[in-house]
C-alpha cells in the first residue's frame, strides 16, 4: 500500500493561516494521507523557500505541495507557487495550471471552485443553461469559478466592485455565488424567488462570531438553497483538496 504525501510551506505566524494548515492537518489525518510542514520565519529568503520547493518537488514521497497565502510582502508570490511542479500543483495556482484549467484539461482543480461545482451537484441543482452570477473576481474564487461553470454549460456573468447597478444582474441569476469578503454584503431584496445562494465569504460579525456574506436569516425564505457559513463552501473547499491529493501520481 502507497501513503500519499501532502507538503504545506507556511512562513509567518499568522493566526488565521496557522487554523487553515492545522485544518488540512487534521482532514490529511482523517483522510490517511501523510502530512509534512515546513514553517519558515517571517523573514525569510525568496531563495530559500524556493530552493525547498525544488527539493519537495525532487522527492518521490511527496505528492503535493502548495504554499499557505499570505505570504509576506517581500516575497514573490507567484513566483514561488511557479516554482510547484506542474503534476504536485494541488491547489491549482500556478500560472501553467490555470492554463490547463482554462482549456478545460486541468490535472487538479482550484479547490473552492471545484468544492462548489461538487455541492451544486450533490444536491442535484442544475447548472447547464442556468444563469450564474458571481459576486467579487479573485484569482482563487471568482475567475476560476467562471471557467468551470462555463465548462458546465451554465451562462456566467461575474460582477466586481466596478459592475454598474449589481442588483439588476444578480436578480436575474438562477445561482448566486457571492466571494465579496462583507457581512451581511447580499441580502434578500437582491435575489429572485427560488435562487440559490452559494455564500463563499469567511468573516467576523460585530460578535467576533464566524460569518459569510450573505444575510442568512434574511434570505433564506426567499433562497430555494443557500449555504450556511460556517459549515458551507469552507468545508467543500478542503474537501476538494483532498480529492485532488488522491488524484495525485504516486
Ligand atoms: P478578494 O478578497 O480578493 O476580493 C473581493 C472581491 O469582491 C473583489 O473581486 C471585488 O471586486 C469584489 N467586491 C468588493 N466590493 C464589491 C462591491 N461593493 N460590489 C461587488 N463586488 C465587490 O476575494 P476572495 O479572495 O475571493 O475572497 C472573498 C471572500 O471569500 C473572503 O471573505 C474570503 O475569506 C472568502 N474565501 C472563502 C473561501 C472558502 O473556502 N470558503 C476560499 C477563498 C476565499
Amino acid at each position: 500500500m502507497y501513503t500519499p504525501k501532502l507538503a504545506v510551506i507556511m512562513v509567518g505566524d499568522n493566526p488565521a493561516s496557522q487554523a487553515y494548515v492545522n485544518g488540512k492537518k487534521r482532514d490529511c489525518e482523517d483522510c490517511g494521507i501523510e502530512f509534512k510542514l515546513i514553517h519558515f520565519d517571517k523573514n525569510v529568503k525568496q531563495i530559500t523557500v524556493e530552493k525547498t520547493i525544488r527539493e519537495l518537488n525532487e522527492d518521490d514521497s511527496v505528492n503535493g505541495i502548495l504554499v499557505q497565502l499570505p505570504l509576506p510582502k517581500h516575497l514573490n508570490k507567484q513566483a514561488i507557487i511557479n516554482t510547484i511542479d506542474f503534476d504536485k500543483d494541488v491547489d491549482c495556482f500556478k500560472e501553467l495550471s490555470l492554463g490547463y484549467l482554462f482549456l478545460n484539461r486541468p490535472i487538479f482543480k482550484p479547490c473552492t471552485p471545484s468544492g462548489i461545482i461538487e455541492l451544486l451537484k450533490f444536491y442535484n441543482i442544475p447548472i447547464a443553461g442556468q444563469n450564474c452570477v458571481i459576486i467579487g473576481r479573485s484569482d482563487i474564487v471568482g475567475k476560476p469559478l467562471a471557467l468551470m461553470l462555463i465548462n458546465e454549460g451554465a451562462t456566467v456573468t461575474v460582477c466586481h466592485s466596478q459592475t454598474k447597478d449589481l442588483k439588476y444582474h444578480t436578480t436575474h441569476a438562477d445561482i448566486v455565488i457571492c466571494a465579496v469578503g462583507q457581512p451581511k454584503f447580499l441580502t434578500a431584496d437582491m435575489i429572485k424567488e427560488g435562487a440559490v445562494v452559494i455564500d463563499v465569504g469567511i468573516n467576523r460579525d460585530e460578535q467576533d462570531k464566524l460569518c459569510g456574506d450573505a444575510d442568512f436569516e434574511n434570505l433564506k425564505n426567499k433562497a430555494s438553497a443557500i449555504t450556511p457559513v460556517p459549515g458551507g463552501v469552507g468545508l467543500m473547499t478542503r474537501a476538494a483538496l483532498m480529492q485532488n491529493m488522491l488524484n495525485t501520481t504516486w
